[in-house]
């Protein structure tokens, strides 16, 4: 037996009361979400409330152990391609912890949620609560489930959604239904109009299709329905010769016409199974009418998920957060908690703001979904909207990555460890968030071709300045003074962009989106600090928002400007 070493014993006491601060729960713990819901959701905000404490007790109870297990290397999913007999089976294997962890999302009534239209709000707060432990393998499920959803429930016939529906809203994890979405191929992710699958007319089976080629990335390769792009035969080349189809899983109980050739074997979301598909000719019918194919995906399905990427980004930063928060109140280095060193509390702060303006940006973006969902948007908002979704799809995925590697650096090398925290995973899961459903110069380069062709960005700058507008409280006139001045420098840079020749537009493009992100998280923030004033509510957004101005939009250090020492002293006092 070793001896026992009294400083060692306290350093391991320390730890063990971290941890067990680490289950304390993450509703409760978070008032700047709570305000921020309730901003939205008004009057309805109590009567969701204790179901968001449940599920955020159930989630730090029982959630975290199960991710953390059904993520370790032998616990990971495996391909059972055939059974005893020969027979193709085509199945992923899981580990029990997986599902567990699936009867609690599927429990939590994130899905069923959508039944209704203007509940985006209410499905992303759940999932911001279920996804602090990380993406967990169903978080990626969730999204495309919900996409499949809107897809039926927008351009879907009565027989489709009364095929489908009911099983993808179903809130029992061992009744559901979940979906797929496989659009990638070998020859391009981003370039989605060299897709090469293709689609013949069933001749035995009006409206459905053979389908064949091959799927390069397919997430949740366990679905029991894939939404699927493929070219209709003689349909003609790029995205607009593309159509979409619902291909179920299986047909009479065997494998309908695919191969799942191998698993992939991912940096991050691990415990998701991600396959390669080999498609020959899998029965599909198609979903809307086929000429719109693309224009579906992209307008529903990849629109969806880009907005639950965002939440999830939210959900890993808060993770992140909390961890090293409660982490830096105990860690004693020379004689003193590591919170109390200034440079320590920088990284803390920085990752609070961070959290906050991705929170504040998503939850806008779902807020405007469900008011156009029940009618209250015009065509302008919709446009708005649009842009303001892939944007936002990238700028929260950035602030993800950087946040959780912050959190990392906080832990030190513990930081590193994968069975010490839950930091290495939030951070391998945040590198994937920024790079499926639109990697950053793709987002860019789209909502580039929205202003080019369409003229969006008249409606989403408009939209910036109404927003500014109406910040009439006298406590953010300055704020909102600022936020005029960052509007005029970006419409004069998006004008001149919509100008440049193409070699230009691409090396600038980022540069210009990214003033744009920094203006939105601004608005977002501002918004949310009016609603408090007419609130009566003290908080921390006011500091917020100054942090903001001094380190992310005058790029300032505390040798310039000696007031961030106080703004992160006060906004790592707490979480
Ligand atoms: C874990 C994981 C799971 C995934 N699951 C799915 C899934 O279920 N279904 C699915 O369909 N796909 C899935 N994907 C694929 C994902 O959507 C693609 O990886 C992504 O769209 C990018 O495509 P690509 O990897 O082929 O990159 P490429 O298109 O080859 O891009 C390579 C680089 O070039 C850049 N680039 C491309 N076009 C431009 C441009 N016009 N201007 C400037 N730069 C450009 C990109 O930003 C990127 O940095 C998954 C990916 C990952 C990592």
């Amino acid at each position: 037996m070793p001896r026992t070493i009294v400083g060692q014993e306290a350093g391991r006491a320390d730890l063990t009361d971290w941890r067990q601060a680490l289950g304390a729960n993450r509703f409760d713990g978070d008032p700047f979400f709570q305000n921020l819901l309730e901003s939205h959701l008004g009057a309805a905000f109590a009567g969701i409330a204790p179901r968001l404490r449940a599920v955020a007790d159930e989630a730090g109870e029982h959630l975290a152990a199960l991710i953390e297990e059904s993520s370790r290397d032998e616990h990971l999913p495996a391909l059972r391609s055939h059974d005893a007999d020969g027979r193709p089976l085509e199945e992923v294997l899981f580990h029990p912890t997986y599902h567990e962890a699936g009867r609690i999302f599927w429990g939590s009534g994130v899905l069923a949620e959508l039944a209704e239209p203007g509940h985006e709000v209410r499905c992303g707060a759940l999932v911001y609560l279920l996804g602090q432990h990380g993406e967990g393998g169903h978080a990626c499920p969730v999204a495309c489930t919900a996409g499949a959803i809107k897809l039926l429930q927008r351009v879907g016939t009565d027989g489709q959604r009364a095929r489908y529906l009911p099983s993808l809203l179903e809130r029992d994890y061992g009744r559901r239904l979940h979906a797929a979405q496989f659009v990638t191929e070998v020859q391009g992710g981003s370039d989605v109009g060299l897709n090469a699958c293709v689609a013949v007319p069933a001749p035995d089976r009006p409206g459905w299709y053979r389908i064949s080629g091959e799927k390069w990335f397919c997430s949740v390769a366990d679905a029991g329905l894939f939404v699927v792009s493929a070219r209709p035969e003689g349909a003609g080349e790029g995205t607009h010769g593309l159509g979409l189809f619902l291909v179920p899983r299986t047909i009479d109980g065997a494998p309908n016409g695919f191969r799942l050739r191998r698993l992939k074997w991912k940096l991050g979301t691990r415990s998701m199974a991600t396959g390669e598909i080999e498609l020959d000719g899998a029965l599909g019918e198609a979903i809307g009418p086929l000429g719109d194919g693309f224009r579906n995906l992209v307008g529903i399905v990849l629109d969806t998920s880009r907005v639950h990427n965002a939440v999830m980004a939210c959900a890993l930063l808060r993770g992140a957060l909390v961890e090293a928060r409660t982490f830096a109140a105990r860690r004693r280095a020379f004689g003193q908690p590591v919170l109390e060193y200034p440079a320590v509390e920088e990284l803390l702060a920085r990752m609070k703001v961070r959290t906050m303006a991705a929170l504040a940006t998503t939850f806008r973006v779902l807020a405007i979904s469900d008011r156009i969902d029940t009618g209250g948007g015009d065509e302008g908002l919709v446009a708005a909207r649009r842009i303001a979704v892939m944007l936002n799809k990238s700028w929260t995925a950035l602030a993800c990555t950087a946040g959780v590697r912050d959190g990392i650096e906080v832990l030190g090398g513990n930081g590193t460890i994968e069975d010490f925290s839950s930091l290495p995973r939030l951070w391998r899961d945040a590198i994937v968030v920024e790079s499926w459903e639109g990697t950053h110069n793709t987002l860019a380069a789209q909502v580039l071709r929205d202003f080019a062709v369409r003229g969006l960005q008249e409606p989403w700058l408009a939209g910036l300045r109404d927003e500014l507008g109406e910040l009439s409280h006298p406590d953010v006139a300055d704020v909102r003074e600022r936020g005029r001045a960052l509007l005029a420098d970006l419409t004069e840079r998006v004008e001149a962009l919509v100008a440049a020749d193409p070699a230009t537009a691409s090396a600038t493009m980022r540069h210009v989106f990214d003033r744009g992100c920094r203006l939105t998280d601004w608005v977002a923030l501002a918004r949310h600090r009016q609603w408090e004033l007419e609130q009566g509510l003290a908080s921390e957004t006011a500091d917020a928002l100054e942090l903001y101005a001094l380190a992310f939009l005058d790029r300032k250090g505390p040798e310039d400007a000696p007031r961030l020492v106080e703004l992160h002293r006060r906004l790592a006092a707490g979480l």
